[in-house]
């Protein structure tokens, strides 16, 4: 019997660009992107959303970075993120160098908003001397004025004339480590420009309807649009822009790909951090016991494996339940709220054990179940962690500095 992926037009293969561990085009799988609301100077908030991101599909997250406290917020939520980040930049050339001193895994340019030539390639220079990739965010509703005028509005044409004079400017810095997207509230004149943009480059394509608006009609747009260039066997990641949570957006992108075969359909949802500086534990190989160990049971829930409990259960408090290393133990939370303490080399027995417990009697009952001093004694592994390795153990204060010497030299070289 053929797959569902063998009776869809075939992949247009492209180049192969790496966001981070993630990696977009060629043969990798299709991803889902989406983009946080919060002010990306609220690093918990943020990070809590990215996690709730991750957790619905997302794998590869977009925040922006429009003012300095955005990219000192960036430097502390890049090592702590589950999934890479890569940082919108609109109008002001500064915060792309401020999101690169912040350590992000891509950057997308709107060429419609940052138009200077020399601003440009000084951007896709420093990316380039950092491995960062870029996306050229093209977008019908901030098209460059004087591309829009020659072409008699947002043609297909003109988007992809946007693209490629971008895409000039990149080169002439030696620098093609790019996605493309040339986004459109129309879905016919997205769909016609990501036609044209297939056959005029082999870069990855980035595909989404923007501002489609409140669901269901934006759930519609955004399928009709991404869905028709994905059976045509366009498009290398995908976002859809809705006015909602961005859990909607996550979540409608993963279930898109499923239901095209292009994606594994998930069952458990196995989360787990990227181990930064705070960690306490093997994040990776807990993560990968666990994942075995539970993925045998088939438990329909939402497991995070933290690497630490300064962070990790506030960070992840919307999985269904987690485990976070500290002080050579494992605590057990439930929704963020601890419910057990457990030596460091019983953490991944001890998550299988309460996982099954809490599907077969519910969240109440298991809260209920906790274990009166956890919570206590989570409060005390947690200002002993602090006191050790301090509030910032990341470093990220070094780049914070190194945001705003980089700004300071920014705006006076102007
Ligand atoms: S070690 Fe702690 S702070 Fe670091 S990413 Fe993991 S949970 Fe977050």
């Amino acid at each position: 019997m053929l797959t569902p992926s063998e009776l869809l037009t075939p992949r247009r293969p492209t180049r192969q660009i790496s966001v981070g561990k993630v990696k977009v085009g060629g043969d990798a799988p299709i991803s889902v992107q989406s983009m946080t609301t919060t002010k990306t100077a609220d690093v918990e908030g943020t990070l809590e959303q990215i996690y709730r991101l991750a957790a619905a599909g997302a794998d590869i997250v977009r925040c922006t970075c429009n003012e300095e406290e955005a990219a000192a917020g960036l430097a502390h939520i890049v090592p702590r993120s589950p999934v890479p980040i890569v940082a919108d930049v609109h109008f002001h050339q500064e915060m792309a160098y401020a999101a690169l001193e912040a350590g992000v895994h891509g950057l997308r340019l709107n060429p419609g908003n940052l138009r200077k030539p020399e601003e440009i390639k000084g951007i896709a220079a420093e990316a380039k001397d950092r491995g960062v990739p870029i996306r050229i965010g093209v977008n019908a509703g901030s098209l460059h004025p004087e591309i829009a005028k020659r072409h008699g509005g947002a043609t297909p044409e003109a988007l992809i004339e946007s693209a490629e004079l971008e895409l000039a400017y990149f080169r002439e810095v030696g620098f093609e480590d790019v996605k493309i997207s040339v986004k459109a509230s129309s879905v016919p004149l997205m769909v016609a420009a990501y036609r044209l943009a297939s056959e005029r480059f082999d870069f990855p394509l980035h595909l989404g309807v923007t501002e489609a608006g409140p669901p269901p009609a934006g759930l519609i747009k955004g399928t009709a649009g991404i869905g028709a260039l994905l059976t045509e066997g366009i498009g290398d990641t995908i976002r859809y822009s809705l006015t909602a949570d961005p859990v909607e957006e996550a979540r409608a992108g993963r279930q898109l790909l499923e239901a095209l075969g292009l994606r594994e359909r998930q069952g458990l949802d196995l989360i787990a951090c990227p181990s930064c500086g705070r960690a306490e534990v093997d994040v990776i190989g807990i993560a990968a016991a666990a994942q075995a160990a539970l993925e045998a049971l088939s438990l329909p829930i939402q497991v995070a494996v933290m690497g630490c409990v300064v962070n990790g259960p506030g960070e992840a408090k919307h999985a269904d339940i987690g485990i976070a290393g500290g002080r050579n133990k494992g605590h057990l939370f439930i929704k963020g709220q601890i419910v057990r303490v457990v030596p460091e080399a019983d953490m991944v027995e001890a998550l299988v054990e309460e996982a099954q417990k809490l599907v077969a009697e519910g969240v109440e009952a298991r809260l209920a179940a906790a274990d009166a001093s956890a919570e206590e004694e989570a409060r005390r592994d947690r200002e002993e962690l602090l006191e050790i390795k301090g509030s910032d153990a990341n470093h990220a204060s070094e780049k914070v500095d190194a945001i705003h010497e980089r700004l300071i030299r920014e705006r006076e070289g102007r």
